[in-house]
């Protein structure tokens, strides 16, 4: 058996461990073990500084304030959303921000005039997104995200941990319901992202995000795409599943 084989069936035997460690905890003992428990090894939190996104980062800013965030900075965003990440890691008292950017040399070669997204969305998600975060998670050994699996179709039967590429992604959030994460964000007077209230209730990149209630249908509405690239594996894979409304 070579490294990498021997490497992704100890990550698997570790996942479903974890799983069914982590079964019958909530959220915030879920990041107990991970972020105090050391369970998993080196955690980083992933974030969009989206819609929801501060309910993690104030679950995460309660139990360890120095856990690296790390943002994509796709150069697409909406200038909101950068003022957000600053305003969000002051008002929780977060202190380690990794930016991550795609390469300028490999945008100058692809992607020139910036309208990549337009004719070739899953090339472009692939340049601004996976390659430089494939890049960054590698030095982690646990990757922690805001997935629930009430957001898409694909998320539906998603697990606590799972594995992606050399470290384990951990979803804490993976049972919370839309109305359950809004309310915890209601009741704990959490920073929202301004674009909230002009009707935004999905945020990604400027050119593929319109107003919407529908927490997907906001997202790349002309087309069936779901996941945005931060989720996706390495080959470029990106997931084509219908969206759904809940
Ligand atoms: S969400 Fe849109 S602009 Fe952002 S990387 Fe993907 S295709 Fe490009």
């Amino acid at each position: 058996m070579d490294f990498a084989t021997n490497q992704s069936l100890e990550l698997r035997q570790t996942a479903d461990q974890l799983n069914s460690a982590f079964a019958e905890l909530s959220a915030s003992q879920i990041l107990d073990r991970v972020l105090n428990g050391g369970v998993a090894g080196r955690p980083a939190v992933i974030s969009s500084f989206g819609a929801e996104a501060a309910a993690l980062l104030k679950l995460i800013a309660d139990k360890d304030p120095a856990t690296p965030v790390v943002f994509l900075d796709t150069r697409k965003h909406f200038s909101d959303t950068l003022d957000y990440v600053d305003d969000l890691m002051d008002v929780l008292g977060l202190s380690t921000l990794v930016r991550v950017r795609p390469s300028a040399r490999r945008l100058a070669l692809e992607d020139p005039d910036g309208k990549l997204h337009s004719v070739d969305s899953d090339r472009c998600c692939y340049l601004r997104k996976t390659l430089p975060m494939i890049g960054v998670l590698r030095n982690y050994d646990c990757v922690l995200t805001g997935r629930k699996r009430y957001q898409t179709a694909d998320r539906a039967g998603m697990d606590y941990v799972d594995v992606q590429e050399s470290w384990l992604r951990v979803n804490p959030l993976a049972d919370w319901s839309h109305d359950q994460t809004r309310d915890f964000l209601s009741s704990e007077n959490l920073l929202e992202h301004p674009l909230v209230a002009m009707g935004y209730s999905s945020i990604g990149c400027e050119p593929c995000t319109i107003p919407s209630d529908d927490h997907r249908a906001g997202r790349w509405a002309d087309e069936d795409k779901t996941e945005c690239g931060i989720h996706i594996t390495e080959n470029g894979a990106v997931a084509r599943i219908p969206k759904t409304s809940g």
